[in-house]
């Protein structure tokens, strides 16, 4: 196998799964394990499987048709393109929704399939990307869903911290609950999931989160041990991605000894860490990534490989990169 090469630790990410569950399972919370970061690489879905998750989860339906010998219901966390509805009814059974005019074309494709597919309202907070922001819409669609034919809306769900940088906290996600009784009383249906975010939402464990939210979508906390704002969260690991370079020049120049390795477009100098606290990551230009080795404690030399922590964005980027070799322990 060669360079670059991405190193996935599968026992630190079960370690990570089984706990987040454990503390999913306290709070009456069902997990979704959310697999987009590692475009559904069966090994380490079955990671997740094993720790017990409840539904497996992924933005792209490509990914979930890899996943169809897992026996656990699917679910499409983006918004479904009509184009590709054929495909969503039959590799997923659940999807997060917003659009009428899409789930009205799931209906068709569900009826003709004779499958029933479960649908969770997106309701925007104040983030801004997916979800209907006013309450008299939200009221109109559920009116116009419950009329469909094999729909069938399990619950309500929001999106957090992703584009509007909106935080989860007590009070916006009550306001999630009382949307949903309100649903609830005026149509006379009852709705069994809250789906209350994404890692993120994690940050309320310590604190206070309504009662009700029972269901998280959860990737890169399983994944890499990191919460809100990608920071670490206590008790996870962090190193379960490492990305490896090879050494292709290293000079001395003015009173500098400065390194180059190839790097992965996309990947910029700050989403890497290096393992060996005495170099540092100078900066990228095009398809090299800059070293100082002044300081080095061991001595390097071309062909030497040199590990590097990635930050979520730059895993994303490596584990879809055609380019980078995936070592999957
Ligand atoms: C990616 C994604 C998640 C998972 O987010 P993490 O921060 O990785 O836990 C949840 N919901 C939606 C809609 C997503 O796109």
């Amino acid at each position: 196998m060669g360079y670059p090469r991405i190193e996935v630790d599968t026992l630190k990410i079960k370690e990570n799964t089984k706990k987040m569950v454990f503390e999913c399972k306290k709070r009456h919370i069902k997990v979704v394990g959310v697999t987009k970061l590692f475009c559904g690489n069966k090994k380490i879905a079955k990671a997740l499987v094993d720790s017990k998750v409840d539904i497996l989860g992924d933005s792209r339906i490509e990914n979930l048709k890899k996943l169809s010998s897992f026996k656990l219901p699917k679910m499409l966390i983006r918004l479904p393109m009509i184009s590709r509805v054929k495909e969503v009814v039959k590799y997923s059974d659940i999807a997060l929704v917003s659009e009428i005019d899409s789930i009205k074309r799931i209906s068709k494709e569900a009826f003709k399939r004779k499958k029933e597919y479960k649908i969770i309202l997106m309701v925007d907070l104040g983030d801004l990307r997916e979800g209907i922001y006013f309450e008299d819409e939200i009221r109109e669609t559920i009116k116009e869903i419950l009329k469909l034919k094999n729909i069938n809306l399990i619950g309500i769900g929001t999106n957090l911290t992703c584009f509007g940088g909106v935080i989860p906290t007590y009070s916006n996600l009550s306001r999630l609950v009382n949307i949903k009784k309100s649903i609830e009383n005026k149509f006379n249906i009852r709705l069994d999931t809250i789906s209350g975010g994404n890692s993120g939402t994690i940050s309320l464990f310590n604190k206070k989160i309504p009662k009700e939210i029972n269901q998280l979508r959860l990737g890169a906390s399983l994944s890499l041990g990191i919460g809100l704002n990608d920071k670490p969260i206590r008790g996870l690991n962090n190193d379960t991605f490492k990305l490896i370079l090879e050494i292709v020049k290293i000079k001395y120049k003015k009173e500098k000894v400065i390194g180059i390795c190839i790097r992965i477009d996309g990947i910029k100098a700050k989403d890497l860490t290096p393992f060996d606290k005495s170099i540092s990551v100078i900066d990228v230009n095009n398809d090299y990534l800059f070293i100082d080795f002044t300081k080095a404690k061991k001595r390097y030399s071309v062909g030497d490989k040199i590990k590097f922590l990635i930050s979520y964005k730059a895993t994303l980027v490596a584990m879809t990169s055609k380019y980078v070799y995936k070592d999957i322990k």
